[in-house]
């Protein structure tokens, strides 16, 4: 298979929406090594892709099936890292879903590993600019406090609906943390470390194990990705770190190191 074709591929279901960014030129970068590019031969072929993007993408070097579905689960990871799939990114999925027969279950278990691939994005507390021009500060922290709680709801469950239907491998790349990757070695490693128990227990049993383990990582990285109340001015209002302050501008602070 050809690397060119696939950075193609890639790079055009980038470009469908808007100009190519830094983000998705990260991500392409450690999408092809998937590949078995290194990251040389990634940011060669990337810094060489034509600007504006202006090529046709092809699949004609793509013959094995596993190729196939890892260049699907690349384009999710491309067409999801801004939050959501946009409609101009369907036609790049098309030709591959076709000529690789792919089911709608590979196709969900692929969705769930591109988006434990890019992580978790935990959204802003948005506070209503006329409430902040009011001063009403109590009202500010009741509204906050209120969207965080929702929000934890909300997640807590998303968490558990993905991971009900999760294979093992889904739960290892739940538990990944570190530089986006689809390798599950380490994530497997690790788990085996702390978990020795796991081997002595029979498929089901070590299902739900892993499964428990990658939900509560889950909500621990969704938790700590935001503080529950601003360090400068000891607003009680619970804001995402690195957002703004409502009251005094200054940034949420970074999660203290565990
Ligand atoms: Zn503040």
């Amino acid at each position: 298979m050809e690397l060119q074709e696939v950075v193609n591929y890639l790079a055009a279901a980038a470009a469908a929406d808007a100009p190519i960014d830094g983000r998705e030129r990260d991500l392409m970068d450690h999408l092809l090594q998937d590949f078995g590019a290194t990251h040389n031969e990634a940011s060669k072929l990337i810094s060489a892709l034509p600007e504006p993007f202006n090529l046709t993408p092809t699949i004609h070097s793509l013959e094995s099936r596993e190729n196939g579905l890892k260049l699907l689960r690349a384009l999710l990871v491309i067409s999801y890292c801004d939050g959501t799939f946009d409609a101009e990114e369907l036609p790049f999925l098309e030709p591959l879903v076709d000529k690789f027969q792919v089911r709608a279950d590979e196709l969900r278990r692929l969705k769930q590993q591109a988006l434990y691939f890019l992580g978790l994005r935990a959204p802003s507390i948005e506070i209503p600019q006329e409430l902040i021009a009011s001063g009403d500060w109590d009202k500010v922290c009741e509204v906050a406090q209120t969207q965080y709680k929702n929000y934890l709801r909300d997640y807590q469950r998303r968490f558990e609906q993905e991971l009900d239907s999760a294979d093992e491998e889904a739960c290892y790349m739940a538990l990944n943390v570190g530089p986006p990757t689809f390798d599950t070695t380490h994530a497997r490693n690790r788990f085996l470390q702390g978990n020795p128990d796991f081997l002595h227990l029979d498929d089901a049993a070590g299902l739900q194990m892993l499964r428990d383990n990658a939900e509560k990582r889950l909500r621990d990285r969704w938790e700590a990705a935001y503080s529950g109340r601003c360090n400068f001015c000891y607003l009680e209002a619970p804001g995402r770190r690195r957002d703004p302050c409502p009251r005094c501008g200054k940034e949420y602070g970074e999660a203290a190191h565990r």
